[in-house]
């Protein structure tokens, strides 16, 4: 998006506020799906947690991607934004029977990943398919924060179970109909994924009912000029390759799933913020802007990088400063950055905020989360009211039974 624009949308809805521009996220549906242009039947289910707004599923559904989801929540947001359940899949870690039960109950693909429930819910519902994760013991990705899919990692079941799997199946009389992997973010290594992958085919050959494999996510993105992306064109000709030779092996054609949300939307978005101080200290030049990690976590949660531009004074001579939030603690979003000349008052703009950075906002220090913004075909449409006070306190229940002390005792 053009600075201009970002600016305009400041100007009429204020900061802060996130702006997401559609044809990026286009863009990256296009670019994985033509990666894999070659597999019969693909399908992508996008990662609701990344950046749930309904626009934003409305969108990525419309482009033909179905949803991946963690909680019954997404999956009515989902439901509400008028994606099909048969096109939504539930792939929750640690959640109870009953939550499972009442999302099965809607229609909705089930990925279980724990032989506890996996039994519980064989022995109940014998009927119904489901798909199961399977922890491949790869470690993969780049912050420990986001790798999923190592030996330690709570998710999945490890492929050391799967006798346990298939007792499990043979005792209930259950299908499984899917088998998936997720190994965690910022995978940069197109050979690690390659070879996570072969775990799943080796362990796909146990399930004799399998309509499709799934294999996550974890798509590294650019953060900055020059950075290093998973080679998603290298990626998508590879595993196609030994895709469509396991399909044959297999003797059915299967279904390719992923689930990327870092790659659908998070170069797609740009939060704004306004600078409300500028401060120099002996050692450094602060700009304290008007949010903090109460809106955007990923720097102070896991040392995320953010590229951060001046809109409001673009083509202004180069100064090192360190950017600040209003939170009365550590608030950090980046330190000695080379930035165009900020004045108070200047509109500056985070990039790759679209995935992990609003649905990871809160209304800590009691502040008012961001209005959200989808910038399409030229124009700026509102997806999401910045809240109100009435937001902060519709929930509280005022309980008024203390009597106000009038004398010191
Ligand atoms: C979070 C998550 C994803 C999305 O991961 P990205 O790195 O954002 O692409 C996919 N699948 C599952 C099961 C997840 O929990």
């Amino acid at each position: 998006m053009e600075n201009e624009n970002l600016l305009a949308v400041a100007r009429e809805f204020e900061s802060p506020i996130y702006v997401y521009d559609s044809s990026k996220i286009i863009s990256q549906y296009n670019r994985l799906s033509g990666a894999f242009k070659k597999v019969k039947q693909v399908k992508l289910n996008y990662a609701v947690k990344a950046l749930s707004n309904i626009a934003i599923l409305k969108l990525i559904n419309s482009l033909g991607a179905g949803l991946d989801t963690v909680s019954i929540q997404e999956v009515q947001l989902g439901l509400l934004a008028g994606v099909k359940p048969e096109d939504i899949i539930f792939t929750p870690n640690g959640v109870s029977l009953e939550e499972i039960e009442e999302v099965s109950k809607l229609g909705v693909q089930i990925n279980i990943d724990n032989l506890s429930i996996l039994e519980q819910f064989g022995a109940k519902h014998p009927n119904t398919p489901v798909c199961i994760r399977i922890n491949p013991h790869v470690l993969a990705g780049g912050n420990s924060k986001i790798s999923v899919g190592h030996i330690d990692s709570k998710f999945g079941i490890s492929i050391h179970q799967i006798p346990h799997i298939l007792r499990i199946v043979e005792n209930t009389g259950m299908t499984i109909n899917g088998i998936h992997m997720h190994t965690g973010s910022d995978i940069l290594d197109v050979e690690v994924f390659l070879y996570a992958s072969e775990i799943l085919f080796e362990t796909a050959k146990n399930f004799k009912n399998l309509d499709f494999i799934d294999f996550g996510s974890g798509f590294k993105v650019p953060y900055k000029p020059g950075d290093i992306e998973t080679d998603i064109e290298e990626f998508g000709e590879k595993l196609t390759k030994r895709f469509n030779s396991f399909c044959k092996e297999y003797g059915k054609e299967l279904t390719l799933g992923f689930e990327p949300g870092k790659f659908l939307v998070s170069e797609s978005g740009y939060f704004l913020a306004k600078v409300n101080v500028v401060k120099q200290t002996t050692s450094t030049v602060f700009a304290g802007i008007d949010s903090g990690f109460n809106h955007l976590i990923r720097p102070m949660f896991y040392n995320s990088h953010h590229e951060i531009i001046n809109i409001s004074n673009p083509k202004g001579k180069e100064r090192f400063y360190s950017i600040v939030g209003y939170i009365c603690e550590t608030d950090t979003f980046a330190t000695n950055r080379r930035i165009s000349e900020i004045n108070e008052g200047d509109i500056i703009a985070f990039k790759n905020a679209g995935a992990y950075c609003f649905s990871m906002a809160s209304n800590y220090n009691s502040r008012f989360r961001p209005a959200e913004v989808l910038w399409h075909n030229g124009e700026a449409h509102l997806i999401r009211k910045r809240e109100t006070f009435e937001d902060l306190t519709k929930n509280q229940v005022d309980i008024d039974i203390f009597a106000k002390t009038t004398e010191t005792v």
